[in-house]
């Protein structure tokens, strides 16, 4: 929506109200008691009336009634500092569109005071930084510039309006101001527009304090009147929240049945027994009745508690049996084997089922997704899934062999070659000590190469243990990372010169 068709639907002044509103509600805090002490006299002067009279004995710093006016103020020390003293505030306040006798609109105000620079006859400055408009069954719009009080200078600093591509309250870039809404505006706006019946009365607006997020969702989507007339609305408030719903709610249902997608039966008990509904009760109630588990509404609570809400890990099993099934072979499992708890026995099986399917077994079989021992037959698919690996990566150093055999040389006694296999690439890590290890990847992906040093006469025992990367030898380790002895330098120096092309020759040697 333009940003001229929005404004024609908002009242662009401050009504009387608006302004009652801000001094008695929002900026009642901001009251106070000026008094400067002459003798044993305070003289006293009023934020609010701006009436002045004498006493004695206010406390500074804490509140009193002005004798003008009655109220109640802060009291302050005019002689101290108040070079912090700036009051700002951010309310909501709604109203009818002024063009759409069906839609209603809502205005964020800004409003602050400043007592810095002088504290008599300090005024309200009011700017407008937000604008709603709702309108039913079609959705809602906003509008939003930022304002706040420049620190050094004293004026209200106002930025451009932009549209905001979803509606949510302001509250959350007001850093300073304390937020306020006015809910007897909402009870005269919504008066003879479908707003009046979407709950708003009776949804805990802790949740959403300026209600923005609230009307808009309900301007798209009506069911949340039946949601949150029936108790449910903490979906509502999930929803607003952005909790994870699991898709779990039809927010275009057209009755309470559409919407939820569980049974007649299962709502009445749920409000019978005043069960709260999250997402994940009504998600494990919607897959019983898909997968024909039709659980019982005790049945479902109990399965959430047992596994722990693990939603996500449940869609993904629910294609290999039905959650009656899972329920009852996990709880056998936790009975036989090493498990604590039976959600320590569902991941366990997530993670088999992927390994089967990493190892490419046939899952239409039985016995392979239902194994008599779980424990075990993860421990027997984490050794293959591991070896699987291990091969891929060796046929990956086989395939760089051939250009790395290059490095091959003698001299002095001693001889290098690329490392041939993982295994052998673990068992120089074990040898040595050292963390060569953990290079296999990088290695059979050519993001580094590994060579051994080995004496001539001893072949096969390791010795030192080079990494050469872009043709510069970037490290040369022998047993638990020590530097190489003399020999060891001598031949480094002359397989620099001899193998490494001249200018890759200044590679340091650790
Ligand atoms: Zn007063």
């Amino acid at each position: 929506m333009d940003f001229e068709d929005l404004k024609v639907h908002i009242p662009q002044s401050l009504s009387d109200e608006m302004i009652e509103y801000a001094e008695n509600v929002a900026l009642l805090h901001s009251r106070y008691l000026f008094v400067t002490r002459r003798g044993k006299r305070q003289h006293c002067y009023c934020t609010h009336c701006n009436g002045m009279f004498e006493t004695q004995g206010l406390n500074v710093g804490k509140q009193a009634h002005c004798e003008k006016c009655n109220s109640l103020c802060y009291v302050k020390s005019a002689a101290r500092g108040r070079n912090k003293m700036v009051d700002e505030v951010y309310f909501v306040y709604y109203a009818k569109s002024v063009i759409d006798p069906k839609a209603i609109v809502a205005t964020g105000i800004y409003a602050v005071r400043d007592y810095r620079f002088s504290y008599r006859n300090v005024k309200t400055h009011f700017e407008l930084v937000a604008m709603y408009l709702f309108i039913p069954r079609e959705g809602s719009y906003m509008w939003r510039r930022i304002a706040y009080q420049s620190m050094a200078e004293g004026f209200v600093y106002v930025g451009e309006w932009t549209p905001c591509a979803t509606t949510y309250s302001m509250g959350v870039l007001m850093k300073k101001a304390r937020e306020f809404v006015s809910h007897e505006s909402i009870k005269q706006a919504v008066q003879d527009t479908p707003f009046a019946w979407s709950g708003w009365d009776q949804y805990d607006y802790r949740r959403d304090s300026d209600m923005v997020a609230f009307f808009g969702l309900y301007a798209r989507y009506p069911c949340v009147e039946y949601l949150v007339k029936l108790g449910f609305d903490n979906i509502v408030g999930g929803k607003l929240a952005g909790e994870r719903n699991y898709k779990t709610i039809n927010w275009q249902g057209k009755t309470l049945f559409d919407v939820l997608r569980i049974t007649k039966k299962e709502l009445n008990e749920i409000k019978r027994k005043n069960i709260t509904l999250d997402f994940e009760l009504l998600k494990i109630l919607q897959m019983s009745l898909k997968d024909r588990s039709n659980f019982s509404l005790e049945e479902a609570m109990a399965f959430c508690k047992d596994f722990n809400y693990s939603i996500g890990t449940l869609e993904k099993l629910n294609k290999y049996a039905h959650l009656r099934r899972i329920s009852n072979y996990l709880k056998n499992q936790k009975h036989k084997n090493h498990f604590v708890t039976v959600s320590g026995a569902l991941t366990t099986w997530r993670d088999y089922l992927n390994d089967c399917e990493i190892m490419q077994m046939d899952l239409s079989d039985e016995s392979v997704v239902f194994p008599r021992n779980l424990y075990q037959a993860h421990q027997n698919t984490i050794k293959q899934v591991k070896i699987k690996a291990d091969e891929k990566l060796n046929q990956q150093i086989r395939d760089r062999l051939k250009s790395l055999n290059r490095y091959c040389f003698e001299f002095g006694g001693l001889m290098i070659r690329p490392v041939e296999s993982t295994e052998e690439l673990i068992a120089e890590g074990k040898t040595l000590h050292h963390c060569v290890g953990t290079y296999g990847n990088r290695y059979a992906e050519g993001k580094t190469d590994i060579l051994v040093i080995r004496r001539i006469e001893e072949p096969d025992k390791p010795y030192f243990t080079v990494e050469i990367t872009d043709g510069h030898v970037r490290q040369v380790h022998g047993a638990k990372n020590c530097n190489p002895t003399e020999d060891v330098q001598a031949f480094m120096a002359e397989f620099t010169k001899q193998k490494l092309k001249p200018k890759e020759r200044e590679g340091k040697v650790a």
